[in-house]
């Protein structure tokens, strides 16, 4: 048999995706390389592909472990992940718990005011549109998805929250907001996708009241706040501790 040459499937602007020699698998490898608005911000976080991808490992795997269905399949290596092909959906699910970034921006809220509810989000994933905000008749309109799939993408955004909030909460990490992405295997089914890091979550530090100090997440980045690294591995050492103590209970 000939030894399978992985091919570069997809290249993002923080990952790269690998053919294996399973059709139905690919290989993740995740990049230094940071970006924000929309890229016009560029910059290397030294580790953090190897944060990000230990970081996401643990929750996915926790998450799995919680019945929610997602791509992960092994960490193979510090910054590499197999994962199932799926047809990701365009469409990036935000939800929020604290109002930050660009809910303030686009309503006037005041950054840190708790929501009554968590708030879920879709915009198009779409960089030459610049990822614009949908209505939910939008993306029916679009035919990105169906009624059904919308119903499923919501209930998983709430009970991924609800179980990352938790989560985080014992990590003495507040999950201010986050985005995830979902796709589609060969069957249909939809499966919780790409990353959960602190490139893709607001993370709050509960032991800081500074409002610089707590930041955790590529805000840092975005803020020019400095310190990312430490930041990123504080949150690295925290989800890892607690996945071992829920672990240790189990
Ligand atoms: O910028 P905004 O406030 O809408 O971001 C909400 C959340 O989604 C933040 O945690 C941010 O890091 C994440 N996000 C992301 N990728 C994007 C847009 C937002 O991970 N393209």
């Amino acid at each position: 048999m000939s030894e399978h040459h992985p091919e570069k499937r997809y290249e993002g602007k923080a990952k790269i995706l690998y053919s294996t020699a399973d059709p139905d698998v690919l290989l993740t490898y995740f990049k230094d390389d940071a970006t924000a608005f929309n890229a016009q911000k560029k910059g290397t976080i030294q580790g953090k592909g190897e944060m990000n991808c230990t970081i996401a490992a643990a929750l996915l795997q926790w998450l799995e472990t919680q019945g929610i269905p997602t791509h992960f399949i092994e960490q193979t290596k510090a910054d590499e992940m197999l994962v199932k092909a799926v047809k990701i959906l365009p469409v990036e699910v935000v939800v929020r718990n604290i109002a930050a970034g660009s809910l303030c921006k686009q309503t006037g809220l005041a950054q840190g005011t708790v929501l009554p509810q968590p708030l879920v989000e879709f915009y198009l994933k779409d960089d030459d549109l610049g990822d614009p905000l949908l209505t939910r008749d939008r993306l029916m309109l679009l035919q990105i998805v169906t009624a059904e799939q919308l119903a499923r993408l919501q209930d998983y955004a709430l009970r991924i929250n609800g179980l990352m909030q938790g989560f985080f909460a014992r990590c003495q990490i507040t999950l201010v907001d986050f985005k995830i992405e979902f796709g589609t295997d060969k069957t249909g089914t939809i499966l919780l996708a790409d990353e959960i890091s602190p490139d893709t979550c607001r993370l709050w530090d509960q032991t800081e009241t500074d409002p610089n100090l707590r930041v955790m997440d590529k805000d840092r980045f975005r803020q020019d706040l400095g310190n990312i690294e430490n930041a990123y591995q504080t949150v690295q050492a925290r989800v890892l501790a607690q996945v071992q103590q829920l672990q240790s209970l189990a």
